[in-house]
């Protein structure tokens, strides 16, 4: 069996009319909630009526709500003190307080259909929000990740309206980082008829109620695996804690759904990143594409870092895939 059968089979089932996208089933699960319960109570629900979902029961639901719905209710209640992503920032989002990300309302930078993604992927109608919850030093869309306020709102039925017109194989959800928008990419899907792959292309920082209300939203997770160590994410992306959150969050992605991981090689960080990385993939995650990427550049402030103020050298690109090629990983070629 060739890579693409061996960890893609869910993706390429629905492409072929096999199976339907993991939100059209959440949206024929029916389930009973009052909008005004409690947190708690709602994350009650959601586990319960999870368990059912998981174990293929049907929906009993008699009040015409599904759990897309429960999860929706739940996402936006989740913003009266944001813990979308692992910062935890507290803030109330729903009476306009901005936490790190500076997210407020979902912005759009741009969407299209995208032909440079992996090539299972293409094409992959890419829908870039504003904002992101890293700061990394040498981003190369600091003008978008960075500013919050660029882009333009757009109401969650424009934009399922425009996934429904597209001609593509996925919907590939992006940003920055799309986890600050989690609330509004679920009221797009609320909207959106056509049975396409739903695609969260993302740094992974996300908080564990994040990805549990993505549980059953996602079909296929395109992570971000940039650092080997939790020293390098705090230095590098000011992210606190990075190492034991991101591996936490690729296991749990990998119970839910298929996963590409993109890691982008970076100078003078193939032994503290590359290397444990691919190790770490190879012991923890089976049949996961692997896409090593050699398009670093140094960008932004990348001169106040002088091991990363400089372009990749192709003998670490080169020692970096070979690690990968001795552990016998699925590599995008
Ligand atoms: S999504 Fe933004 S506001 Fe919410 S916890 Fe993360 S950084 Fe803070």
């Amino acid at each position: 069996m060739d890579s693409l059968a061996r960890c893609l089979p869910w993706y390429f089932s629905i492409l072929e009319g096999r199976e339907k996208p993991k939100f059209h089933s959440l949206k024929e699960f029916m389930v009973d909630f009052d909008p005004s319960d409690s947190f708690d109570q709602l994350w009650g629900q959601h586990e319960f009526y999870m368990d059912g979902f998981k174990n293929g029961e049907g929906g009993s639901g008699k009040l015409g709500l599904n759990l897309l719905d429960l999860k929706i209710a739940l996402a936006n209640r989740m913003l009266d003190s944001c813990k979308l992503c692992e910062r935890r920032c507290a803030v109330n989002r729903n009476t306009g307080q901005r936490g790190k990300c500076n997210v407020l309302e979902a912005r759009i930078s741009s969407e299209f259909l995208h032909y440079g993604e992996e090539s299972e992927l293409v094409p992959s109608y890419t829908i870039f929000f504003s904002g992101c919850t890293f700061q990394c030093v040498f981003c190369q869309n600091h003008d978008i990740s960075q500013y919050a306020s660029s882009g333009e709102h757009f109401a969650p039925k424009v934009i399922a309206e425009l996934i429904d017109r597209k001609e593509a194989r996925n919907v590939n959800w992006v940003g920055g980082d799309p986890t600050s928008n989690l609330p509004f990419i679920l009221e797009v899907l609320a909207h959106t008829d056509t049975p396409m792959p739903q695609v969260w292309n993302s740094n992974m920082y996300l908080t564990e109620e994040s990805m549990a209300i993505l549980d059953g939203v996602i079909d296929v997770y395109l992570t971000d695996f940039k650092y080997g160590n939790s020293k390098c994410g705090q230095r590098l992306s000011k992210a606190a804690n990075y190492w034991e959150i991101i591996t936490r969050n690729h296991q749990l992605a990998r119970q839910q759904a298929e996963i590409i991981i993109r890691h982008l090689v970076m100078p003078n960080h193939v032994d503290c990143c590359s290397k444990p990385i691919l190790d770490w993939i190879s012991e923890n995650l089976e049949n996961v594409r692997v896409n090593i990427m050699a398009q670093y550049r140094p960008m932004y402030q990348a001169s106040e870092y002088p091991e990363i103020n400089q372009p990749l050298r192709t003998l670490e690109f080169l020692e970096a895939k070979e690690h990968a090629l001795s552990l016998g990983l699925d590599l995008v070629e």
